[in-house]
């Protein structure tokens, strides 16, 4: 990762240039802001910056042996640390980082420019559990930062997430952070500092970074997912500075344009009463995984309240977008006092026979069956 492919935060990187220029790195560095704000890859540029043979216009040549090293994850004075959940046979004491290294550069390689705590519990698989660094990693971290450096004049630990760190592993770090050997660079990235024990807290150099402005956020949209300048835009508007909510909130919307579509056509074909393609409507339902099946019954729900009160002339209680609400003027006189709450319970309940594995394919099928009787009252 080079200082340059890192999304703005040029102060940041200014001060982190100067540091290694100068030659005056602390030993312990802290790098810290909200969540969705990338430091992840500003932490892993600075340790490629330091390990550098060849750096040029302040940033790394990334060519030389040891930036590639650093791009293939696999330089041998770079350790990393993060939260994880004990692997069955593993006790506080040797629960360790290195029990997920493979699943660690997988988790840098699919999201290089920001870090998403989320996907990393996703990739633990085990979403219930909350990952800490445990005893064992402190006791891997002491052994490794006792070692002599191999290819350059620093050894860097990179730790996400300092604030995972459970007590006993905080507390045994503390004397290497206080006084670290000459040639060991800590560089803690952390989304809560405040969580941070201050005695830990209190030994780094910090820097802060700053939200993304929404063009920063609207380009990384546009490269990412080939928007246009204008879509991009107007969801990085959405996102307060947060990349990661910059996405979800794209995530969001691409869906409900599906959704709206596959609402539609189950409106139409149950007035058409046209139960052969209500049954290949529901098989396509039926493919959707039974949590994505789930999120479109809720917005079906959540379009036919929509369209009562649009019915009963609430405008200002709707919310629409312009492509819902176009349909709505035409289509809201058919949810109506005589079938609103039974669609409702319909849907409410096929929902819930779908959350408790009943047949999806026969659920989604009778609740197109049901929509058709009760579309004509
Ligand atoms: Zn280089």
């Amino acid at each position: 990762m080079k200082f340059n492919e890192v999304l703005g935060q040029e102060s940041a990187k200014e001060r982190l240039i100067r540091m290694v220029d100068s030659d005056e790195i602390p030993h312990a560095l802290l790098i810290h802001g909200e969540a969705g704000i990338p430091k992840l890859a500003l932490a892993r540029a600075m340790a490629q910056y330091i390990h550098c043979e060849n750096r040029q216009n302040g940033d790394s040549c990334g060519i030389c042996p040891s930036c590639l090293q650093h791009k293939s994850m696999n330089h041998a004075d770079t350790y990393y640390s993060f939260p994880i959940v004990k692997k069955s046979g593993r006790s506080e004491e040797n629960a360790c980082s290195d029990d997920f290294s493979k699943e660690w550069s997988d988790f840098l390689n699919s999201n290089p420019l920001v870090e998403n705590y989320e996907n990393w519990l996703e990739i633990l698989k085990n979403e219930n559990a909350q990952p800490l660094i445990y005893k064992g990693e402190s006791v891997s971290i002491i052994h490794k930062m006792s070692l002599s450096t191999l290819s350059s004049k620093y050894k860097v630990l990179i730790m996400w997430l300092p604030e995972k760190m459970n007590a006993t592993c905080a507390n045994r770090l503390l004397k290497l952070i206080e006084e670290p050997s000459s040639d060991s660079i800590f560089i803690l990235v952390s989304d809560n500092s405040n969580q941070i024990l201050p005695t830990i807290y209190s030994r780094t150099q910090r820097i802060e970074l700053k939200r993304l402005s929404t063009g920063l956020i609207a380009s990384y949209l546009q490269d990412k997912y080939n928007l246009q300048q204008q879509d991009a835009t107007a969801v990085a508007a959405t996102a307060d500075g947060n990349i990661l909510l910059a996405e979800s909130n794209l995530a969001y919307d691409s869906e409900n344009k599906e959704f709206f579509k596959e609402f539609v056509l189950l409106m139409r074909l149950a007035y058409s009463r046209d139960l052969k393609q209500l049954k290949d409507w529901s098989e396509r339902i039926f493919a959707y995984k039974r949590e994505k099946a789930r999120r479109f019954l809720k917005y079906t729900s959540r379009m036919i309240r929509e369209n009562y009160i649009y019915n009963i002339h609430e405008q200002s209680l709707n919310y629409l977008t312009q492509e819902e609400e176009n349909f709505s003027t035409k289509f809201a006189p058919f949810i109506n006092e005589g079938n609103v709450i039974k669609m409702l319970d319909e849907i409410n309940r096929a929902e819930i026979d779908i959350a408790g594995n009943a047949n999806g394919r026969i659920v989604l099928f009778d609740l197109a069956i049901k929509i058709t009787i009760l579309i004509k009252r």
